[in-house]
């Protein structure tokens, strides 16, 4: 037997001069990047949160928190491979994954093939089965202002029970 599960993930981060900007496990060239306890991957975040969720497995704050060093300037996409772990602990796998990010500047159409590979490879899935699309707010708001970049990821994921 097979049960779907789907989950959601929401995520923000400030944008900050003499940060790496690192989405989806890409550096993208930029003045300023995303300042968290990790290397504050905020696509990767609400991807994770999403896949959490779906679990029912709370969120990756219960999982990686950052009082722990452990995981001070850590790569999310090596959090991820850890919640891979967490899918492969339950017998789950991808079905999809559609992510927005949501971001003034830069332009990352150029980054979005990478992005989806690194995802893809981390999850041990096809890249078919996840989309990776970017969106502005139009100079509105938070991330209008490039005060911030925000995402959101909504998952399904097939168990076998
Ligand atoms: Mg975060």
């Amino acid at each position: 037997m097979t049960e779907l599960r789907i989950g959601h993930g929401y995520d923000v981060h400030r944008l900050k001069e003499g940060r790496r900007l690192i989405l989806g496990g890409v550096e993208i060239p930029h003045p300023t990047g995303l300042l968290g306890h990790s290397d504050a991957d905020v696509l990767l975040h609400a991807l994770m949160d999403a896949i959490l969720g779906a679990l029912g497995e709370g969120d990756i704050g219960r999982h990686f928190p950052d009082t722990d060093d452990r995981y001070l300037d850590v790569s999310s996409l090596h959090l991820l491979t850890l919640v891979k772990a967490k899918m492969d602990a339950r017998r789950a796998t991808l079905v999809n994954a559609d992510i927005t990010l949501i971001l003034q500047k830069p332009k990352i159409a150029g980054y979005i093939e990478k992005m989806k590979r690194n995802i893809a490879f981390a999850l041990a899935c096809d890249e078919s089965r996840v989309n990776v699309k970017a969106t502005t707010e139009e100079h509105l708001g938070f991330t209008g202002r490039e005060e911030g970049a925000a995402a959101h990821a909504v998952v399904l994921l097939s168990l076998e029970t």
